[in-house]
């Protein structure tokens, strides 16, 4: 048999239709043709005749342009067009994409790439975990399938699985079907990280079913809570090898989807959640070194802007000492620091330029100990050390310390803007706490807070519920 000629493409973007920032074509690093390179997750050239055409992503933030998502996708569509004929495509998705204007970016997309190859070549795509998942897009793609892992560790493995599929259905003559089912549930990330109950045996149970016979893979997303669309919230599809399949397939689906009906009110975060009076209290009478906060309003994993200062302020206004604040998004308080220079001080108006809903710019004197130009500066004020970057960022893997040449395990408190921690900031912490601050990426809806304590539990029913 000659070997396949498959297509590599896809836009892939998480977009939080609560921040009031857009996600322009600036924002998209396009990699185009041999650009995309080769994944070692991927079945060598000598198997397929891999035909890559354009891959676009850009971190979460609000919602994309019309016009941005409109010329990535042409340009997609053309270079994809220029490749056929075409046995199949490759599309490397999120899931959670919302375009100005279109609405599920992943549906329009998947049309267009139906279109432009024909009714005949088979399509597969890899999803987020986060994915918003719509009836259309479902059926619109041949396979689709999703991580497995929040945080994400299985992403070139859920790339690997896409194609090995695609690669086999091709082979045996399959024409596979998404048989999705849908939950009236909107669950934010935080309450669904996979090595915490429920998620961890929901996840686990994915492997028993994909084992059914004529069951070629099965998926759970969470969906995007910040993602305002018919389609955000939970859902789960089974991929029939092919139509005779479809009602097992189905049919299993909706049992899975009954199954987590039934604990969904198991779903919650993994480390104690509350306000940030109470969650600071509580770290500064810790024994354990350091304890770490997310400060999970402001989250640029899902979105958030990155530059609010609420905790900083409220590390500043008790006088705590020993804390690391990682970090701020503010480039020109970056810039302002490089001119001070090491070793002199300087006084910003921090933060606040990015999200302007949730808070000012901070009126700040801080002594300016490290500046790496266009990438970040590291100061102190007061008690408190903070890296100030350049752009908006997670500081969430070791390397990021590395960088501002800091140990994040020698400090008290560590505070970084994420919601569920990396594997990194879980390693490092002697404590995990979240706070539920300001900002795009808040949890207040998914949360019921005890005025008496300050603490939050899990809202019944989701998200607003
Ligand atoms: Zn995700």
């Amino acid at each position: 048999m000659p070997k396949p000629r498959i297509a590599i493409a896809g836009i892939g973007h998480e977009s939080n239709t609560y921040s009031t920032r857009m996600t322009g074509r600036a924002d998209f690093r396009i990699l185009r043709g041999p650009e995309i390179g080769d994944d070692a997750s991927l079945p060598a050239a000598a198997e397929v005749d891999w035909a890559p055409a354009l891959v676009a992503y850009a971190a979460p933030n609000g919602i994309v342009a019309r016009d941005a998502y409109e010329a990535l996708k042409a340009e997609l569509l053309e270079r994809l067009s220029a490749a056929t004929p075409l046995d199949g495509v490759l599309l490397r998705l999120h899931g959670a994409m919302e375009v100005e204007g279109i609405g599920d970016g992943e549906t329009d997309l998947l049309m267009g790439v139906r279109d432009a190859v024909g009714p005949d070549a088979l399509v597969s795509g890899r999803l987020d975990l986060h994915a918003n998942l719509s009836p259309l897009a479902a059926a619109t793609a041949d396979v689709l399938t999703a991580h497995r892992t929040a945080p994400h560790v299985d992403a070139r493995e859920t790339l690997g699985r896409a194609a090995r599929h695609l690669i086999r259905a091709l082979a045996d003559r399959l024409r596979p079907r998404n048989c999705l089912v849908k939950l009236p549930l909107r669950l934010p990330g935080e309450f669904a990280v996979t090595d915490h109950e429920p998620a961890r045996s929901l996840y686990a149970r994915l492997v028993e079913l994909e084992c059914h016979p004529g069951i070629l893979d099965a998926s759970l997303a969470i969906g995007c809570a910040w993602t305002d669309s018919a389609h955000a919230g939970v859902g789960t599809w089974l991929v029939a090898e092919s139509e005779p399949h479809q009602a097992r397939a189905l049919a299993l689906a909706q049992e899975f989807a009954e199954t987590i009906w039934r604990r969904r009110g198991e779903f919650g975060p993994d480390v104690p959640t509350g306000e940030l009076p109470v969650v600071l209290e509580r770290a500064l009478a810790s024994a354990q070194r350091p304890v770490v906060i997310a400060d999970s309003g402001d989250n640029p994993g899902a979105g958030g802007a990155g530059d609010t200062t609420v905790v900083l302020e409220a590390l500043l206004a008790a006088g705590v000492t020993g804390a690391l604040v990682a970090g701020i998004a503010d480039a020109e308080a970056v810039g302002a620091c490089c001119r001070a220079g090491e070793g002199e001080s300087a006084t910003l108006a921090l933060g606040g330029k990015l999200d302007r809903t949730s808070g000012r710019p901070l009126e700040l004197r801080v002594e300016v100990e490290r500046v790496v130009p266009g990438v970040l500066a590291v100061v102190r004020a007061e008690g408190v050390r903070l890296i100030i970057t350049s752009s908006r960022s997670q500081l969430s893997e070791e390397s990021h310390y590395l960088e501002a040449g800091l140990d994040p395990s020698a400090y008290r408190i560590v505070v970084v803007k994420c919601g569920y921690m990396s594997s990194y900031l879980k390693g490092i912490a002697g404590e995990r706490l979240m706070a539920l601050t300001p900002g795009f990426t808040t949890l207040r809806p998914a949360c019921v807070v005890d005025r008496a304590t300050g603490w939050a539990t899990p809202a019944p029913g989701g998200w607003g519920g």
